[in-house]
């Protein structure tokens, strides 16, 4: 029967395309979980770089990613990103928290001042600075004491500007300025100022000049302050933007497959439905004009359904495409910026650890150095000693030659110092022109032994200036760790307690505790 073979046809036809139909979906499953795939492969790189912010943070993100390589559910995945959004908001909660701490303290000076009877042009100035104190920052850690101690050092001389102080005639405190100046690295246009600033330190300044200077650095570091606060606060907030995007990405993705794999099921029944229909009236149709209409009636049918389902698919695949590029394009900014934060978090560490005039490690660096070297002495018992330098007479040098030649020597002295002990002692720029070594695993004799060698060439520097040939000593104290009674801060004090012996006994020799 030449109709009937017509209609087998036709239905041969409809299922060919039914399979290519479900080709085409198990394709548009594999891209799914390609796409799924490129997606948390984004996120782990984000992940990796935030991490070394926070260590609950990077706990957190552990986490994620291996939820992320195991494909887990949306469920447990938006809980894992959650809990590191809410890090990162504590985190900006605490940073921020510390910042205004910061700024009570500067305000209570503020406040002091302003209880003066300061000139016009110094309130004016005063103003401006409490303006620009309105919020904190994050890095600004190693900041605060050197602008506690201006701010301080401001106080006494704008006090005695106005005859608040007691004596007469006192010279500014240049000294503890410049001490203070070499607590930390400045760098930029903070760093030249402090540079222009030591030059005019060495001449003679009245008061009020040395005032002028303090507030110049004050109002410098301030808007170091400011800018390194945005620069922290927009991170922050850009994180949390992202991280809310690719979220919010990733939770669409997931919930438009489902739906998808819904009315995708629906319709493959639809489908089949009439397919069967089709089927079943071809084998019980009688009449050839009944056939026709029965079978034009389910190709329309089907047809629709196949329209459907493609521009279904279609639309699913389009809106994917627009979430993932935005996400990506977002996640690569982001990306940038977070490198770039780190890096400069890494130097401002590195730099609140060294001395900027010697670059030997500073005070800091030694205070928690030897906590490490004494929880080692405590547990092991094994030698420990410290000893405290200070150059003998080195006012003079500063005051004959210049606090620029004075800068020169402490440089060459420290260089010096180094060399003469073993790369495992730890040599420290202590303060102004005394340095602190550590002697780890070593006796008191060997640490004696060192140190005269030390002592020894540096009084050989042949050092001259302008014209005249000048020789350079230092006096040491050392004290070695012993009784179980002994801590970093009583041995510290009996090594201090024998360079004083040093000094008082002539100076240029070492003596022990
Ligand atoms: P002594 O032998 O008793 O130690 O005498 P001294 O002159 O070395 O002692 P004093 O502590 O009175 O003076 C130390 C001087 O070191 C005072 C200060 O001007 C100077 N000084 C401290 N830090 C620096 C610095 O960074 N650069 C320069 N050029 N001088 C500094
Ligand atoms: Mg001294
Ligand atoms: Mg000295």
């Amino acid at each position: 029967m030449n109709n009937s073979y017509t209609n087998e046809e036709k239905i041969d036809q409809l299922s060919k395309r039914l399979q290519q139909n479900a080709q085409s979906r198990k394709q548009l499953e594999d891209t799914y979980n390609h796409d799924y795939q490129v997606l948390s492969d984004l996120i782990v790189k984000l992940t990796h770089a935030c991490s070394g912010q926070d260590h609950e943070l990077d706990n957190k993100l552990v986490k994620l990613r291996g939820l992320l390589q195991r494909n887990a559910g949306m469920a447990e995945l938006e809980s894992a990103i959650e809990d590191a959004h809410q890090i990162i908001q504590r985190h900006t909660v605490t940073v921020q928290r510390q910042l205004k701490q910061t700024n009570q303290q500067a305000n209570e000076t503020l406040d002091y001042l302003r209880q003066q009877k300061l000139p016009k042009s110094l309130r004016t100035e005063l103003a401006k600075l409490e303006e620009q104190m309105d919020s904190p920052s994050i890095a600004v850690s190693h900041y605060i004491p050197i602008l506690l101690g201006l701010l301080n050092l401001f106080t006494e001389s704008a006090a005695e500007i106005v005859g608040y102080a007691s004596d007469d005639e006192q010279k500014p405190p240049t000294k503890a300025l410049l001490e203070l100046l070499a607590q930390v690295e400045f760098d930029g246009a903070t760093g030249q100022l402090v540079q222009r600033i030591k030059v005019q330190l060495a001449k003679p300044l009245t008061t009020a000049q040395f005032t002028e200077l303090t507030l110049q650095l004050i109002k410098q570091i301030f808007k170091t302050i400011n800018d390194e606060r945005q620069s922290a606060q927009s991170f922050l907030l850009e994180l949390n933007q992202t991280l809310g995007l690719v979220q919010g990405a990733l939770q669409n993705t997931l919930e438009m497959r489902g739906e998808f794999d819904v009315k995708s099921g629906e319709l493959n029944q639809q489908l089949q439905s009439n397919m069967k229909q089709l089927n079943d009236s071809v084998q019980s149709a009688t009449q050839l004009a009944e056939l026709k209409t029965q079978v034009s009636e389910h190709m329309r049918s089907i047809n629709q359904a196949l329209q459907q389902k493609f521009s279904l698919e279609q639309d699913e695949r389009r809106n994917f495409e627009q979430q993932y590029a935005k996400a990506a394009g977002r996640m690569k900014h982001l990306e940038r910026q977070i490198e770039q934060y780190k890096r400069q978090l890494a130097e401002q560490k590195f730099k609140s650890l060294q001395d900027a005039l010697t670059k030997l490690p500073n005070r800091a660096a030694f205070e928690e150095r030897l906590e490490v070297e004494f929880e080692r002495w405590t547990r092991y018992k094994e030698p420990l000693c410290i000893a405290v330098a200070d150059i003998d007479h080195f006012k003079r040098i500063n005051d004959n030659f210049g606090h620029i030649a004075g800068d020169k020597t402490l440089q060459v002295l420290a260089s010096m110092l180094r060399k003469s002990v073993k790369s495992s002692d730890f040599v420290c720029r202590y303060g102004g022109e005394e340095f602190v070594i550590i002697f780890p695993q070593t006796q008191l004799k060997d640490a004696v032994q060192r140190l005269e060698a030390a002592r020894e060439k540096i009084s050989h520097i042949p050092f001259k200036f302008k014209n005249d040939d000048i020789r350079i000593t230092v006096s040491i104290g050392v004290a070695q760790f012993l009784q179980s009674s002994d801590t970093v801060v009583t041995v510290f004090e009996a090594a201090d307690k024998a360079l004083y012996e040093a000094k008082r006994r002539g100076r240029d020799q070492i003596l022990t505790a």
